[in-house]
């Protein structure tokens, strides 16, 4: 059964837009090119522009623009990057896959974004880079992290798979680290019809070596120079997304409306709101509270028919897939808790005012059954 509010409406994003994407769509089936054209290259033109890079790199999809990044940066086999601990697994596999070995670090707790006071105790001799992420759309501290970064050596590349056009300190994520990796997955503020992903960089060389990788490692057809990847954004995508960059900040100024009024009506509730620095300028990616009741929470909302989604309920260092870097799940008890306590309630710019309110209803109205304490905390 669909539920009363859904998490996310892609669907009226196709609505607002059907004429641009419509038009875009054909654009690309008449042209009879159908990867690395005329569409991808005004995409990357555009959105490197929107950011404030230099160069952007489209790729396939988000996993990809991260080891991409690590590998043009020359990070690989016996290197460590350092990583937040609560993070979707794809930040760490992006090192994985790069060959290297991630290093977990703890969030702070109110933030959710990498702690920097952390950093230092985990960097070895052989740490190579750090890679924040900008999780649930919340600029990380980035001052910190490149201070360190510069006095320790390291490369600075940063996640913002869930930061399209968030501002740290007044600038725009996308050209303040060595390279910042995103993805256009079809839920993300700014989102594709399919996979997609993008690199922003100022520094020409990082910039030419992911135009090198993502295409065979050849920079002239059928000679190649590095073992290379197939790892392209396709012209229908590009197309695609070049007609919703032109919505992105109307996008994101409404899901910032609707942040504000979450975080003023709820406030009087037992949650834990989300929390925003004076130098942050996110965009709400998710909007993420925190309760030791969660699980009777999200009972209690889907009762109602308001859908609700866990970002994320493992942290990766549990997971199985990682048992062979053997991180005791008690190791990074933050992580571990944030992962148990987080709910990320309905948000997206077509979310309307009446649905918004039902939700906050919502929440007032089955209080008494999630307040308290339970066994599970
Ligand atoms: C979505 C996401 C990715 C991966 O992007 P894909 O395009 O799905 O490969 C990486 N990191 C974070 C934080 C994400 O949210």
């Amino acid at each position: 059964m669909r539920a009363r509010i859904p998490f996310l409406d892609l669907r009226a994003q196709y609505a607002e837009l059907r004429d641009e994407c419509d038009k875009a769509v054909h654009r690309v089936a008449e042209s009879g090119w159908y990867l690395l054209g005329t569409e991808l290259a005004a995409f990357e033109a555009a959105f490197a522009t929107h950011v404030g890079a230099k160069h952007c790199i489209g790729v396939a999809n988000g996993l990809d623009a991260l080891y991409l990044s690590l590998r043009a940066l020359g990070i690989g086999p016996g290197d460590e990057v350092i990583v937040p601990s609560n993070t979707y697994v794809a930040s760490w596999l992006g090192i994985t896959h790069a060959g290297a070995t991630p290093v977990p670090v703890e969030p702070d707790p109110l933030t959710f974004n990498l702690d920097s006071d952390r950093i230092p105790h985990a960097i070895t001799a052989r740490t190579r880079a750090i890679l924040p992420v900008h999780l649930y759309g919340q600029p990380a501290d980035l001052d910190p992290i490149l201070g360190i970064a510069a006095k320790h050596g390291l490369r600075v590349v940063d996640d913002a798979a869930q930061a399209h056009g968030a501002r740290y300190r007044g600038r725009a994520i996308g050209a303040i680290t060595d390279a910042t990796a995103w993805s256009f997955y079809p839920t993300k503020n700014l989102g594709a019809w399919g996979d997609a992903g993008a690199v922003t960089t100022d520094d020409d060389q990082t910039a030419d070596s992911l135009r090198v990788l993502r295409n065979y490692g050849s920079r002239e057809k059928y000679v190649n120079d590095v073992i290379g990847y197939n790892s392209r954004m396709d012209e229908l995508q590009a197309a695609i997304l070049g007609a919703k960059l032109a919505r992105l900040e109307e996008w994101n100024g409404r899901r910032s409306k609707l942040a504000e009024k979450y975080s003023t009506a709820l406030a009087d509730l037992p949650l834990q709101l989300p929390v925003v620095r004076e130098w942050a300028s996110p965009v709400w990616h998710l909007y993420v509270v925190r309760s030791v009741a969660r699980d009777r929470l999200r009972g209690a909302l889907a009762q109602r028919g308001v859908e609700t989604i866990v970002h994320y309920p493992v942290a990766p260092h549990m997971q199985n897939a990682y048992s062979s870097l053997g991180f005791p799940p008690a190791q990074f008890p933050i992580a571990r808790t944030l992962h148990e306590q987080v709910l990320s309630l309905p948000l997206g710019p077509h979310l309307s005012d009446a649905d918004q309110q039902y939700v906050i209803e919502s929440l007032h109205d089955t209080a008494d059954s999630w307040t308290g304490t339970d066994g599970n905390e």
